[in-house]
C-alpha cells in the first residue's frame, strides 16, 4: 500500500524542487581530474572536486590497485573479525597511524562511518561530548548513536568553547570535537588553542581530518603538524576519498586501547564488509608516495597561494584560507547561483552555494584547488571569474 505515500513524497520533492534546494547529479564520463567531460559533451575544469593532491587519476595508485587485485582479490565478503583481514589491511593501518604519529589506526568503509562508530563504544550517559556547531554531519549522526551529554560552541570560537567546558566539568570524561578544516570557509580548527583549553578542562580532543590530511601543515600531515599539536590531540578521524587518493574507505587514528576498543565494540566497523584490497594496494601506495617525495603538497600550496593573491589582487571578497579551499563571497543566493552557471559557460565548473548551507545572506562559490591543476587551469579560472565579475557587477 505505497500510494499514501508515493503522493507524500511526490508533494516533498516537488517542494524541494521549488524552493531551489533539489540537488541534480551532473554526470561525467572521464576519470576524475582537472579536465573533465561532462555528457553534454562539454570540457570543463574542475574546480569541486576534494581531489587535494590530483592523486584520482594517478598512474602508480591505479597500477597499484591493479597489482592489488592480482596478488589479493577482488572483494573480502567478510567483516574483518570474521575473515576480512589480510596483511595489506593490517599495512596499511599501521601506515596511517605512522603518517599521524599515532599508536594504532583502525580501517572502515568510509569516514561517514567512522565517525559515526567512534563515540557510542568510549562514551556513556556521564561523558560529555562537546562538538563545534560546523562539525560535519557524520560527527553529527555519531553523537547521536551516542548516549554521552552533547554541547556545542559556535565555529572556532575558543571563549565559547571554554564556556562550554566549564559546564561540562561534572561529567566524567569530555571530549571536544572538530572537523579539522571546515568545508564551507576553508578555515582551520584552531587546535593550538583547543588543545591548551583541552588540558585545562582535562578533556580529550579529537578532530576530523577530512580536509586537512594531505593539505594543511607545513608537508600536509594534517592539523597536527600546522599547530605542532603531536601528542595533545587523541583521535583523527579521517577517509581515502580525498587527498589520499579519492577512492573510498576511512579509519580513525589514536591510543592502543581506544583502536583496541573501536575492534571489540564500533559497529560500522564490526557489521560491515572490509574495504577491497584494490582500495587497500592504492592506499598504501599513496603513503609510500608522501614518503619519497613532497612535490604534490607544495604544488598545491603553490597553486592556493597563486589562486588567492590573484583573486584578491582583482577585487575579489576572499575568506582567508589556510587550507585548498577557497571561499569567493557574493552574499546575494541568486547572484551565487547566476555566477557558477555563467562560469560553466566559460568552462569553469565550480559550485555556489547559499542558505541554508551557509548562513543567510552568505553565499558563495566555493573554489577547490588541487595540485592536479596547471597554471592554465588555475589562469582559465581567475580570468573566467574576471570577467563574469565585471560583467555582473561583482568587481569594477
Ligand atoms: C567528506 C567528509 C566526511 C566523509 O568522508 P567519507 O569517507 O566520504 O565518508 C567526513 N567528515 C568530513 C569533515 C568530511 O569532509
Amino acid at each position: 500500500m505505497y500510494q499514501g505515500m508515493k503522493k507524500y513524497l511526490a508533494g516533498e520533492l516537488q517542494s524541494i524542487e521549488e524552493a531551489g534546494l533539489y540537488k541534480k547529479e551532473r554526470i561525467i564520463i572521464t576519470p576524475q581530474k582537472a579536465d573533465i567531460k561532462v555528457n553534454e559533451g562539454k570540457q570543463v575544469v574542475n574546480f569541486c572536486a576534494n581531489n587535494y593532491l590530483g592523486l584520482s587519476d594517478n598512474p602508480r595508485l591505479i597500477k597499484a590497485a591493479k597489482e592489488a587485485m592480482d596478488t589479493h582479490g577482488f572483494g573480502m565478503s567478510s567483516v574483518r573479525f570474521i575473515c576480512g583481514t589480510q596483511d595489506i589491511h593490517k599495512e596499511l593501518e599501521k601506515a596511517i597511524a605512522d603518517y599521524f604519529k599515532t599508536d594504532d589506526a583502525i580501517l572502515y568503509a568510509a569516514c561517514f562511518d567512522a565517525n559515526g562508530g567512534l563515540f557510542e563504544p568510549l562514551f556513556g550517559e556521564e561523558d560529555a561530548i562537546i562538538s563545534d556547531a560546523l562539525n560535519h554531519a557524520s560527527i553529527i549522526d555519531g553523537v547521536r548513536l551516542c548516549k554521552a551529554k552533547r554541547y556545542r560552541y559556535k565555529n572556532a570560537d575558543m571563549q565559547d568553547l571554554e564556556r562550554v567546558l566549564q559546564e561540562a566539568q561534572g561529567d566524567r570524561f569530555r571530549i571536544i570535537a572538530t572537523d579539522g578544516v571546515f568545508s564551507m570557509d576553508g578555515n582551520v580548527a584552531p587546535m593550538d588553542k583547543i588543545c591548551e583549553l583541552a588540558e585545562k578542562y582535562d578533556a580529550m580532543v579529537m578532530v576530523d581530518e577530512c580536509h586537512s590530511a594531505g593539505v594543511v601543515g607545513p608537508t600536509g600531515h594534517g592539523v597536527a603538524e600546522q599547530f605542532d599539536c603531536y601528542g595533545r590531540i587523541d583521535i583523527h578521524t579521517g577517509t581515502l576519498g580525498k587527498a589520499f587518493g579519492g577512492a573510498v574507505g576511512g579509519f580513525t587514528a589514536g591510543p592502543q586501547e581506544v583502536i583496541d576498543m573501536l575492534r571489540q565494540r564500533s559497529r560500522p566497523y564490526l557489521f560491515s564488509n572490509s574495504i577491497p584490497p584494490a582500495v587497500v594496494g592504492a592506499g598504501l601506495e599513496v603513503f609510500k608516495m608522501f614518503k619519497e617525495s613532497n612535490e604534490l603538497h607544495t604544488k598545491l600550496m603553490e597553486n592556493v597561494t597563486y589562486f588567492h593573491d590573484k583573486m584578491v589582487a582583482a577585487g575579489f571578497d576572499i575568506k582567508p584560507t589556510q587550507s585548498a579551499i577557497c571561499a569567493v563571497m557574493l552574499y546575494d543566493a541568486k547572484l551565487s547561483q547566476e555566477y557558477a552557471a555563467r562560469l560553466l559557460e566559460e568552462g569553469i565548473y565550480v559550485t555556489g552555494f547559499y542558505y541554508p548551507v551557509v548562513p543567510k545572506d552568505q553565499a558563495r562559490i566555493r573554489v577547490q584547488l588541487s595540485a592536479g591543476h596547471e597554471r592554465r587551469h588555475l589562469d582559465h579560472a581567475i580570468n573566467s571569474f574576471i570577467k563574469v565579475g565585471k560583467e555582473l557587477g561583482v568587481i569594477k
